[in-house]
């Protein structure tokens, strides 16, 4: 393939091979290129839990049965808080709740790398990192590529940014970036032989969580998020015996005494959360390169799958059939804005570390003792419905008729 193509994707995770494959099924020729010189390349720091809002990008990606095949496991999150667990539930005569994958890094970077690289018109360089944008007359035209210590260009009518929270794509382009501080902690540690942990599970201690998420090969990943004030002095001193003491702390522990942990305890002090507008001339950002959100609530993955979706949506067609791409990327832009906005506003604000507010203790109550109310709360964590919708007043009525009725398990019978 010659050095001019419809498409430059800078990163071959899970946002740019997604692009990639996407654009190419339109008929685009690709250019996919990746630091990393391993096919089996995977990023460690993440715990992998996949949202159910990013299943249908899956599914058309073709990658649903690859991933099933190699042990992901399908989940419906539960969730304790201070009012009991919330356990959403199959609605009976309607169709199954929707539902999630957890899979480990290791098995699903490479997968989806190998399905971009045989996909045709990709052509993925491994080896290859991107140190610089080319521009003309106002717009980016292509990218500057080192491999092997050797400098080249690469032309395209659309450059992509999907090299991920420390983007240099995004830093050259000089989109306006928004940043806010990160106040809690994360790490986790993969066991295996915590057997009776099937479902996916999140303590809300409020404002500190944890979560356990089981994978696929009998590997459940254990994390937690304590807030910075109170616990990083603590993490920073003794961080097995500070990480394992969080974990029996919680109600319902999983046991990790009896299981054997098979990875270190990996994790992050310092993850602030990053939010570039997500396109220029010529030009586009997907996955973590565009938000960066709090890896609290496990959104990063299938935000990436679904941001390239998005893009592909909007300047596929055109980037194929070689139309223009710059009434797409402002379709692209209000697109992610729509669908993220609210959500990472929230986040945002909530990794700030606070207590819940009224709003959120009315909806999160009522979740735990009502089906319907878990179900919606479902929904919402699963990135199905907008913080509008989640608590719009509908909402809100309904939980409050939830809580007025509620009676204590060891009430004394009404008369
Ligand atoms: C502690 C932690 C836990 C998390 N847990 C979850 C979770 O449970 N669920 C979830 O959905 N999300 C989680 N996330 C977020 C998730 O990891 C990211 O959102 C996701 O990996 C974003 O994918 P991406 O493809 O945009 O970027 P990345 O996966 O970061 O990939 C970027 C790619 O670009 C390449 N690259 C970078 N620079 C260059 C360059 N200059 N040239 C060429 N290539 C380059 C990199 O090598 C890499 O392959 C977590 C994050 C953290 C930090």
């Amino acid at each position: 393939m010659s050095d001019d193509y419809d498409v430059v994707i800078v990163g071959a995770s899970i946002a740019g091979c997604a692009a990639a494959i996407l654009f190419a099924n339109l008929g685009a020729r690709v250019a996919l290129l990746e630091k990393h010189s391993g096919m089996d390349a995977y990023k460690v720091l993440c715990t992998h839990t996949l949202q159910p809002s990013c299943m249908p990008v899956v599914k058309t990606l073709g990658l649903l049965p690859l991933l099933e095949e190699a042990g992901a496991r399908r989940h419906v999150t539960h969730l304790w808080t201070r009012w009991g667990w919330i356990e959403p539930q199959d609605e009976p005569g309607r169709e199954p709740l929707p539902h999630g994958l957890n899979v480990r890094r290791q098995t699903l970077d490479p997968l989806l790398r190998r399905l971009a690289a045989g996909t045709p018109g990709v052509d993925l360089r491994l080896g290859h990192s991107v140190n610089g944008l080319l521009e003309e007359d106002g717009r980016f035209t292509g990218v500057r590529v080192t491999a092997k210590g050797t400098q080249s260009r690469l032309t395209a009518r659309l450059v992509v940014g999907a090299d991920g929270r420390g983007t240099t794509v995004g830093d050259l382009s000089g989109l306006p970036v928004r940043l806010s501080a990160n106040n809690r902690l994360g790490f986790f540690a993969q066991y295996r032989g915590l057997a009776e942990d099937t479902a996916s599970r999140v303590w809300f201690l409020d404002p500190d969580t944890a979560f356990a998420f089981p994978n696929d090969d009998g590997v459940t990943v254990v994390a937690c998020s304590p807030n910075k004030e109170q616990h990083a002095s603590a993490f920073r001193a003794d961080l097995e015996g500070s990480f394992e003491r969080f974990v029996r702390a919680l109600p319902d522990a999983p046991r990790i005494d009896r299981a054997e942990r098979v990875s270190k305890i990996i994790g992050t002090r310092d993850l602030p959360n990053v939010y570039r507008r997500p396109y220029g001339p010529g030009l586009a950002l997907v996955g973590d390169a565009a938000l960066a959100t709090d890896p609290l609530w496990g959104v990063g993955c299938g935000w990436a799958f679904q941001s390239a979706q998005w893009l592909v949506d909007a300047v596929g067609p055109a980037v194929a059939g070689q139309g223009d791409v710059l009434p797409g990327l402002d379709a692209y832009g209000e697109k992610h804005r729509a669908a993220l906005d609210s959500h990472h506003k929230l986040m945002e604000d909530y990794s700030a570390v606070r207590p819940f507010n009224v709003f959120e203790r009315l909806l999160l109550s009522a979740a735990a003792r009502d089906a319907g109310a878990a179900r919606h709360y479902h929904a919402f964590a699963s990135r199905l419905i907008d913080v509008k919708e989640f608590a719009s007043p509908g909402s809100l009525l309904r939980a409050a008729r939830v809580n007025a009725f509620h009676r204590p398990r060891n009430a004394p019978p009404k008369i």
